[in-house]
């Protein structure tokens, strides 16, 4: 049996990139340290703010509500809800909603709903009936985006946390890097500037890595829906998760090192490409770089083909 390095307590877990094994106690505080260093770096929060939180059920999502839940929830002034986007997709996301309401219960936190068929028209069920020649996921991040935002608003939600782990992270800038897209790198979250009209994103989980956020909720006997999308695996971030999980694997600590070698060029990057002014959809009102944006774009293309 090994021991925790920390105080000798039967150990949980052995975290490969820093040589350390952890007691329960101890994960859950390495934990919580990190989460709440990406918050002070990554906003400001102050009173009377809404955040918002995006639930879909799954163990980062959840996680993530309830480590933010741990950190900020008797903090004066600030109010924590929940918005859970229904994408439409029979067997997968009806489970996972069911488990994202239950935890919202649990925690006291307001479960909003909003759904591809009532913002978009179509469920994605329909979606990937059409005869379309990118992956189902190419379209439901552009409309996930887009419920969220409305509904962010809508609650007045001055930020938005997503559950984007280590993983998700070094996959992102892994993919756009080999795609030669430096202009999109520059956009990912978090952002330092506001534009009007995007409510501002977090990642509180953004220097944990999936497995310790798996780890997280299994040993706090937290819920999170286990389920797989259907049409996950035609999505070309499989790849990626692949090379990364090797290349972690043959050498602890390389998610870390694409993400610190990430951050320490952002400020030149977004000097090449900075935030482009944003205005309004003409035809939503949403924030968009074109006069369409790529919503009802995506939107018109479907009903064209
Ligand atoms: Fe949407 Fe793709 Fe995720 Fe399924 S795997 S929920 S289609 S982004």
């Amino acid at each position: 049996m090994k021991h925790c390095d920390k105080c000798g307590k039967k150990a949980v877990t052995f975290v490969r990139y820093s040589g350390m094994h952890l007691c329960k106690m101890h994960l859950n505080d390495f934990f919580e340290r990190r989460v709440k260093k990406e918050l002070r770096r990554q906003c400001n929060l102050k009173k009377n703010e809404v955040l918002a939180i995006a639930v879909s059920g799954g163990k980062d999502s959840v996680v993530a509500m309830h480590v933010l839940n741990e950190i900020l929830g008797n903090r004066k002034g600030l109010e924590l809800q929940s918005i859970t986007v229904d994408e439409g997709i029979e067997g997968y996301r009806p489970k996972s909603i069911d488990i994202a309401e239950k935890n919202c219960s649990a925690l006291g936190i307001e479960q909003h709903i909003t759904s591809f068929k009532d913002i978009i028209g179509y469920t994605m069920d329909e979606i990937a009936k059409f005869p379309i020649e990118t992956t189902p996921c190419s379209y439901c991040g552009v409309f996930r985006r887009k419920c969220l935002n409305l509904k962010a608003k809508e609650l007045g939600a001055t930020l938005l946390a997503t559950g984007l782990n280590l993983d998700d992270t070094a996959q992102s800038i892994l993919m756009n890097f080999m795609r030669g897209d430096i202009a999109k790198l520059a956009r990912l979250g978090p952002h330092d500037k506001v534009q009007e009209g995007l409510v501002p994103r977090i990642q509180p989980l953004r220097l944990i890595p999936e497995k310790e956020s798996y780890l997280f909720a299994i040993l706090n006997g937290i819920e999170f829906y286990d389920g797989e999308c259907p049409y996950s695996e035609r999505a070309l971030r499989g790849k990626y998760r692949d090379i990364i999980n090797n290349l972690e694997s043959d050498t602890p600590g390389t998610r870390h090192a694409i993400l610190q070698s990430n951050d320490s060029i952002a400020d030149a990057i977004v000097e090449t490409f900075p935030p482009a002014k944003l205005i309004k959809c003409i035809e939503c009102e949403e924030p968009t770089l074109n006069i369409v944006c790529k919503s009802c774009r995506m939107v018109k293309d479907l009903e064209r083909i």
